[in-house]
């Protein structure tokens, strides 16, 4: 009688334990991994479920409000073998279309509903694996214009204030061209600025435009009204011979550690090129940030005593034994005097890159504030460190021939959020007081307390 008990719970007890070994499965974890705080219309919602055992047999995941529930997301995982589906991984990824839903805007709660092929003494599957709260968001930010009066010359800069109720990011749009709006500069902390450009390489039909998003990605967009006066840039033929190229290109592959494949003529183009295109492509990462307070609100100081060897913007034709070879736009001011000549700062500004930058040579980039940025390039050499603070007129080092230059001179330019923009505008106080102040001046500055603060 005992002997039998005994067998008999031996039976049950390894029948439970091979069960249990077979169809048992952990709680199931959920990694919500793409859920944020606030969502709006394009936001997706991410979620990672495990479940290591037989495999998942079904996914839900709802939202609920006041006794109402809405499906957002449902998937079924069929049987793939006695045991199971075998799916112990799954993401969830889902874009609800809130609108055709008709969700009201306002706070929500998930849930993600889970269950398993497994076998549950308490069940899985009787509470949500996964609860979190969402707010919906699908009103874009409203963008109210403020500044009706934006006349610019292809190449120049204006100004724009706007108001941006609850926006996270918001700035100027033209073009494939992006420049940030800045918040701070006013009294009102709604109230963006933001300088933009109509860059040289756009034409007079160019539409800026406000854009901004909100934290649940939800955009607008407002034309800014504006006036674009054309112009013709200079065009201009620079014939390369190979003395120059036998002087130059040996010495800027070394400068900046390129291979010397091909003839001189190849090895040079490859310079006027690619590197020409790395280097404005690494001027745009050293000007991705930028100081909130501005220090151009007074005219820029031209180098002195120098001559312009070359205007903005110049349509450059390359000559080489009679043919054409190249074509590159000039992007600055070249500007020559006395060799080795002192560079002088043409505002007060803050170091942000002082060392080679290929085409450029030894280089100077000064931040002035709002992505306001001037360059000084081909220096023999330099004064200054980066993080430095330099003052309007201040040396930077002397002017020289490094990089791609034929002659002793100045590149200079000037550049907005790296986009390089007239530097004659800068040079001209009333330009300034005109298109600018006049602008910054119609409504009231944050306290200089606060600008001190940021
Ligand atoms: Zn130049």
């Amino acid at each position: 009688m005992r002997r039998a008990f005994v067998g008999i719970l031996l039976v049950v007890v390894v029948g439970l334990g091979v069960a249990t070994w077979v169809q048992w499965d952990p709680l199931p974890l959920v990694e919500p991994h793409g859920v944020p705080g606030v969502v709006g219309h394009a936001t997706p919602l991410r979620l990672t479920v495990r479940s290591p055992g037989p495999g998942l047999s079904m996914l839900r995941l709802v939202a609920r409000r006041n006794g109402q529930t809405w499906a957002l997301f449902e998937q079924f995982f069929a049987r793939t073998s006695w045991r199971g589906s075998g799916v112990q991984v799954f993401d969830v990824e889902v874009t609800p279309d809130w609108a055709a839903l008709a969700i009201p805007e306002g706070e929500l709660h998930l849930e993600l509903w889970v269950s398993t092929y497994g076998w549950h003494i308490r069940g899985h599957d009787r509470a949500p694996a996964w609860e979190g709260g969402v707010r919906l968001d699908t009103t874009p930010p409203h963008v109210e214009l403020l500044t009706t009066q934006h006349n610019v010359r292809l190449g120049g800069v204006e100004l724009a204030i706007w108001r941006a109720a609850d926006a996270v990011e918001s700035g100027v749009e033209v073009g494939g061209y992006y420049f940030p709006g800045v918040a701070g500069y006013f009294a009102d902390p709604q109230l963006l600025l933001g300088l933009f450009a109509i860059p040289q390489d756009l034409d007079t039909m160019a539409q800026p435009r406000v854009v901004a998003t909100d934290a649940a990605g939800n955009r607008s967009e407002r034309n800014i009204p504006v006036r674009i006066q054309a112009r013709r840039f200079a065009e201009r033929v620079l014939t390369i011979d190979d003395k120059f190229l036998a002087r130059k290109v040996p010495e800027i592959e070394a400068a900046n550690q390129l291979p010397a494949q091909g003839s001189l003529l190849d090895r040079y183009l490859r310079i006027n090129r690619e590197l020409r295109r790395e280097n404005e492509a690494r001027i745009r990462e050293m000007t991705r940030a930028s100081d909130p307070k501005p220090l151009w609100l007074a005219s820029f100081h031209r180098q002195s005593n120098s001559a312009p060897l070359s205007s903005f913007a110049d349509r450059r034709t390359y000559v080489y034994r009679g043919e054409e070879v190249d074509r590159q736009v000039h992007l600055g001011f070249d500007l020559a005097s006395i060799a080795a000549s002192p560079v002088e700062a043409a505002q007060a500004g803050r170091v942000v890159f002082a060392g080679n930058l290929g085409i450029y040579g030894n280089t100077v980039v000064l931040d002035h504030g709002l992505g306001l940025f001037t360059l000084y390039g081909h220096l023999r050499s330099l004064d200054v460190a980066v993080g430095q603070r330099v003052e309007r007129g201040e040396k930077l080092g002397l002017t020289g021939e490094t990089g791609l230059a034929a002659g002793d001179h100045l590149h200079f330019s000037v550049m907005l959020w790296g986009v390089h923009v007239d530097p004659v505008e800068w040079w001209d106080g009333d330009w300034i007081r005109k298109h600018l102040l006049a602008k910054l001046e119609a409504f009231p500055r944050a306290s200089a307390a606060a600008n001190d603060n940021r």
